[in-house]
């Protein structure tokens, strides 16, 4: 193991830093996700943006958080549907944003989702001040586009 950390960059050190914090900012907020119980039967619908006339934003710090874990499928922006979608299912639930998260159908819980999602966007917002790092906030898939095109550019 401390084989292992000493051959990290200083870049990738402070990824783990921040992503652990992350981690722990997405466990609270599933804590205060199933005491509130909007319901949800994981039906995947609302992963096509079109169907529910949705746009997902993400930060960037998000987006580094997916992209560090996991591989990002080649899809078509203007299809509108997440790439992760599969089958009807999140495959990437354990790194999904806080975005995916907090969206629930149930129109009764509208209201308490907006006040929820704002206090986790502040939280998530906060790394940026702690580590003095870039922060974006854009379309998910469009963020995820641009990923796609810069790892293909770079192979
Ligand atoms: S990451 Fe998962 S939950 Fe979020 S939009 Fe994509 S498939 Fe849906
Ligand atoms: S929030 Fe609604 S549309 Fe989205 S997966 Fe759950 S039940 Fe389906």
């Amino acid at each position: 193991m401390k084989d292992v950390l000493a051959n990290i960059t200083m870049v990738e050190r402070l990824d783990v830093n921040i992503h652990s914090e992350l981690g722990r900012i997405y466990q609270l907020l599933e804590t205060e996700l199933a005491q509130l119980n909007p319901g949800c039967n994981q039906c995947g619908t609302c992963c096509n943006f079109t169907t529910f006339d949705h746009i997902l934003y993400a930060s960037s710090i998000e987006i580094n958080y997916i992209t560090r874990n996991v591989e990002v499928p080649d899809f078509n922006v203007a299809d509108n549907v997440c790439p992760f979608l599969k089958d009807n299912k999140c495959s990437i639930r354990d790194f999904r944003t806080l975005g995916c998260r907090v969206f629930y159908c149930n129109p009764h819980y509208k209201e308490v989702l907006n006040d929820v999602y704002e206090k986790y966007y502040q939280k998530i917002r906060d790394l940026r001040e702690k580590y003095t790092i870039q922060w974006r906030y854009l379309p998910f898939l469009n963020q995820l586009d641009e990923f796609k095109s810069k790892t293909t550019a770079a192979t």
